[in-house]
């Protein structure tokens, strides 16, 4: 007989002794409850005592129509009646096909063909290995390798997280893929140049791009991946004309153009893919997170006809694939869900709200800790500082100290869940469920403004 196993009733011990959760500390649970979130409800959740906090990250950038929406968990249901499961290897189910054919409709350009798979990591990895071997089945082999930015996330698969360009969560599984390269993001309120010229500062970050291509040598670079707006950091929109001189060099250069919208696609930038705010067409777009709102995992890359083309000629395939890509009840719950986003309007809401989301966040400006706040849609950060004319950042100290030992405990304390965050500069990211409004806002304003009151007292 093994280990009996005490089932317990009170989740924090079974959590700790148990659940191995994601990147997370787990010694700091040996001796404190796991936070536990058993329900949820329009842009709140509850914790197993009954607590309310407001969703202000949308779960994990995920949740868009919001928590508790019967009409996706009846998708889900109808769906796991008719077809459970079927895969899409060389067979299809009709879920999978309109789904793809509604997500192409959405796509901008010929971005035509929907590779699905399982989340977020899943499509980098998935545009890497097309970007490889659409360049061998043209003839141009030695184009492998790939370009992304300073501080950006991309996924842990092993290629997606070469992608990523944050070293210290690379260094545990180093060597990982060869041949990605990092180039300077757009954080202008830290640019090194062109500070204060957002359309001279956009033009040179995308130079670093081409120079970087020359560097490597144009026959040896697949593809740049890079997000519409980039979240680790803490939010850093592309300045004007940035994409426009990107989709240039690409062009140039026979780089493809990977638009990673993990976070940014589905509503929320206020466009069903993000690209379309910024006016700009890639070869490929990854996504996930938001397609289902979170009712049942998938992701996709969503691909132009051009780079499919040489995939459908004679016996050839991507050889490529996953069990559960485009699962037939994630299929239906993301049908179910771009039909909400129709209905009621979520997307343009987006559109009309930013405006008065950023206007209620930059009133916590008058705080001597806040030193930036910037984002786009529904989709913001607030940037930390110790001195907000030099911008002097935390060091490491402060930042155990006072990001995660106070400002982040004490925000979910008072009843807002959301995420500080210390990859780049120390940040609070927002990106609450789409139908957030004013009194969202002004609930998020009113706890954060309390919190960095009493840490700027701290530091
Ligand atoms: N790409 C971006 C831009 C992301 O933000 C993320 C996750 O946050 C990923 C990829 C990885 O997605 P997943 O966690 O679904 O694998």
């Amino acid at each position: 007989m093994g280990n009996a196993i005490a089932v317990s009733t009170d989740h924090s011990n079974a959590a700790y002794d148990h659940l191995w959760m994601h990147f997370t500390r787990m010694g700091s649970y040996a001796h404190a409850r796991v936070p536990t979130i058993v329900r949820g409800e329009g842009t709140s959740i509850y914790d197993d005592r009954g607590k309310r906090y407001l969703d202000g990250l949308a779960g994990l950038f995920v949740v868009q129509a919001g928590h508790g929406r019967a009409e996706l968990a009846d998708a889900a249901a109808r769906q796991a009646r008719e077809l459970a499961f079927f895969p899409i290897w060389s067979y299809a189910h009709p879920r999978a096909i309109e789904l793809a054919e509604r997500l192409a409709g959405h796509a901008p350009g010929d971005l035509n063909k929907v590779f699905f798979t399982t989340g977020g990591g899943e499509a980098v990895e998935t545009a890497w290995k097309l970007a490889k071997q659409y360049f061998k089945l043209v003839g141009k082999p030695g184009k492998h390798k790939v370009i992304s930015r300073a501080v950006a996330y991309h996924g842990t698969p092993q290629g997606a997280l070469a992608i990523t360009g944050l070293p210290a969560l690379k260094a545990p599984f180093e060597p990982l893929v060869p041949g990605a390269h990092k180039v300077a993001n757009t954080n202008i309120y830290r640019a090194p140049v062109h500070g204060d010229d957002p359309e001279a500062f956009g033009r040179w970050a995308a130079d670093q791009i081409e120079q970087q291509i020359q560097f490597e040598g144009p026959d040896s670079v697949a593809a740049v991946f890079l997000e519409p707006v980039q979240n680790a950091g803490g939010c850093f929109p592309p300045p004007p004309g940035y994409f426009r001189r990107v989709r240039e060099i690409c062009d140039e250069y026979d780089v493809l153009l990977v638009s990673d919208e993990v976070i940014c696609a589905f509503g929320r930038l206020g466009t069903i893919f993000a690209c379309d705010k910024f006016g700009y067409v890639p070869d490929m777009i990854t996504c996930a997170k938001g397609m289902t709102s979170g009712y049942s995992p998938i992701g996709a890359c969503v691909v132009s006809d051009r780079l499919a083309e040489p995939f459908y000629q004679g016996s050839n395939s991507f050889l490529h694939g996953y069990t559960f890509g485009g699962h037939p009840v994630s299929a239906a719950v993301a049908l179910a869900n771009l039909d909400l986003f129709e209905r009621e309007g979520l997307p343009q809401h987006v559109l009309d709200q930013e405006g008065a989301f950023l206007e209620t966040l930059r009133r916590l400006h008058d705080l001597p800790i806040v030193g930036d706040v910037r984002g786009n849609g529904f989709f913001y950060g607030i940037e930390l500082v110790k001195d907000k004319t030099t911008k002097e950042s935390f060091d490491a100290e402060e930042c155990e100290r006072i990001l995660y030992g106070y400002v982040s405990r004490e925000l979910f304390e008072n009843g807002l869940y959301c995420r500080a965050d210390d990859r780049g500069d120390p940040v609070i990211q927002l990106a609450p469920p789409l139908i957030a409004d004013q009194s969202t806002f002004d609930e998020m304003e009113q706890i954060i403004r309390g919190v960095l009151t009493e840490a700027w007292t701290k530091l």
